[in-house]
């Protein structure tokens, strides 16, 4: 087992790692909430953690991985009544069509994926404890807070004052008027009418958000345990929130290390409904092979912000194209015979990246290198390259495997041009296009007539006026 270092949220750096047991490492990522598909954002964050946790296992750490289900929300509460279905009826919909997108990602599962609900007799408890303990004050209304300026450290992950933070909060602090302090969260919802709600010492109600993953991790992992991962957005006050509950309740350190994924950008803009550039798993799937979507999360590393776009999806489909066609050069000569002996320079290559906080970009060049040497020794086709072709093939093939890249059928996967399909103008097309330009010019609408010529030109379809009508060419 090689020693790895990760960039440990908390300290704002990067550290060695070093586990709570011999040879272990405990992990618990903070899952969906369960009220509509999965976006890219999740995807990226599922794939992100699959690809870590594959890397670990096969350098022999035992992992055990948790990523939790949230399902019971204000969110889901909405969407079942719009639906007018039952909120079991609409949560068990979306993690069934949740498992199925993390499958078609290439993600293995995770050891276990507690449901909130399935837990609330222990986010009860903690919270007892929490009120016992003078960190938290039940309100008039029915609902519970936990009291921030109780806990010394608030603050300590993402950095913030809690000074600071009442002073930019105080203008907001009106609605809420029952709290001590602007930051102070609830644990305890009390039940509105029509809602679903569970009978506590505070009345009917249901749990607040954050103390579902405190409860949920100490139930699975213990009171303290190695890695917390999560999208970006968590890390405050989600996060925050949670090493506050958890550490109040148990008075011990409650996660070693803290794992954050970065944005998905879309065109250079943040990914919001609003904006209306909000894609799901299966939206990009019916233009893109899911591989190339998990090729696309793969080929950055897991901090930084990537910019989604049709265009980078189509590069990282000919990016990894580029194995399959190897693959496919090398079955048509030697079969699927692969052999034990590896070669260990780049394995060894791989293994560094890897283990410089999972530098996924790093490993990607090194694997296109060992590609390149496939390739030239599968072309040499000669009985003393044949040896050296195996052993290449065997290496390119067990560190794409590590990563959950090239797992389909090369010729299925290569035939598959569902990206093609969906994105290259057909012909008709393009004659449909280039009339509504003339029928918009001769509505001296120009600016639609221009746009559909920009357009055609973003496409790589170039047109030409002449006195004969307009006529079209494919640039190269
Ligand atoms: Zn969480």
């Amino acid at each position: 087992m090689q020693p790895f270092v990760l960039y440990n949220s908390e300290q704002r750096k990067k550290v060695e790692f070093v586990p709570r047991n011999e040879g272990q490492i405990d992990i618990y990522v903070c899952g969906m909430t369960v009220y509509d598909y999965c976006h890219i954002g999740h995807a990226r964050v599922m794939v992100a953690f699959d690809y870590i946790i594959r890397f670990l296992r096969s350098q022999g750490w035992k992992v055990r991985y948790i990523r939790n289900i949230t399902d019971i929300d204000d969110k889901i509460i909405a969407r079942a009544n719009e639906n007018g279905e039952s909120i079991q009826q609409l949560t068990a919909r979306f993690i069934d069509a949740m498992n199925e997108d993390a499958a078609n990602l290439g993600c293995v599962a995770p050891d276990e994926a507690p449901k909130a609900t399935e837990y609330i007799d222990q986010m009860q408890n903690m919270i007892s404890t929490l009120v016992n303990k003078g960190a938290a004050y039940p309100a008039s209304n029915g609902d519970v807070y936990f009291e921030v300026s109780k806990f010394e450290k608030y603050g300590r992950l993402s950095g913030r004052k809690l000074d600071d933070m009442q002073a930019g909060a105080s203008e907001r602090v009106d609605v809420e008027v029952e709290k001590k302090h602007p930051f102070d969260f609830v644990l305890w919802k009390h039940a509105k009418e029509n809602e679903p709600a569970w009978a506590s010492p505070w009345g009917k109600g249901r749990p607040g958000w954050h103390i579902e993953c405190s409860a949920m991790s100490t139930c699975c992992l213990g009171n303290h345990f190695d890695i917390h991962g999560g999208g970006s957005d968590l890390m405050f006050p989600h996060h925050e929130n949670e090493i506050a509950q958890s550490e109040a309740t148990t008075g011990e350190q409650y996660v070693n290390y803290w794992m954050h994924v970065g944005f998905i950008n879309v065109d250079g803009e943040k990914m919001s409904k609003s904006l209306g550039n909000f894609f799901t798993i299966r939206d990009v799937m019916e233009k893109f092979h899911p591989e190339v979507i998990r090729y696309f999360i793969v080929s950055s590393h897991y901090r930084s912000p990537v910019n989604f776009s049709d265009v980078a999806l189509k590069e990282a489909k000919t990016a990894l194209s580029r194995f399959y066609h190897s693959f496919k050069a090398y079955q048509q000569v030697y079969g699927q015979k692969t052999v034990d002996a590896l070669e260990q320079s780049f394995v060894e290559r791989f293994n560094n990246a890897m283990c410089d906080d999972f530098n996924t970009a790093e490993a990607m060049a090194v694997l296109f290198e060992l590609n390149k040497e496939l390739n030239r020794a599968v072309k040499e086709e000669q009985a003393e390259q044949a040896e050296q072709a195996m052993v290449l093939y065997s290496t390119l093939r067990q560190l794409t495997n590590i990563l959950g890249l090239v797992q389909h059928n090369v010729d299925e996967f290569l035939k598959s041009d569902i990206g093609q399909d969906a994105l290259a103008l057909s012909d008709t097309d393009i004659e449909d296009l280039i009339q509504q330009r003339v029928d918009a010019k001769k509505a001296k609408d120009f600016a639609k007539a221009d746009g559909i010529r920009q357009s055609l030109l973003d496409q790589g379809v170039v047109l030409e006026d002449t006195r004969q009508g307009t006529i079209w060419r494919r640039a190269d």
